[in-house]
């Protein structure tokens, strides 16, 4: 996930239902915009980031359990994919990092 993602929904300020910019920090949902009248919705700066740190010791906690889980559901392709996953890991990090900071 590159930490957008649109959806359509019914907008809370306009009534429309219209696409939304959905911004996602890791898997917390940080931010949606709604294309019809350009309302913005934020989560709090303190929550946020309470949350981040909440689900990313939890994802870091969970991985080789789910890495295992994936390997004997798929074992030919996670393997295969296991590199590229290992090596943008940090890229993926510092990318959240930022989108949380940045708040
Ligand atoms: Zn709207």
């Amino acid at each position: 996930m590159d930490g957008r993602e649109t959806a359509v929904l019914q907008c809370d300020h306009c009534g429309v239902e219209a696409d939304h910019v959905l911004q996602y920090a890791g898997r917390l949902l940080a931010s949606t915009e709604c294309s019809n009248c350009g309302f913005t919705w934020h989560r709090g700066e303190a929550d946020l980031r309470e949350e981040y740190v909440k689900d990313l010791l939890s994802r870091v906690w969970t991985k080789p359990a789910r890495w295992q889980r994936r390997l004997r559901r798929r074992p030919v392709s996670t393997l295969l994919e296991l590199p590229a996953a290992i090596a943008t890991q940090p890229l993926k990090f510092v990318r959240e990092f930022v989108a949380v900071l940045r708040r």
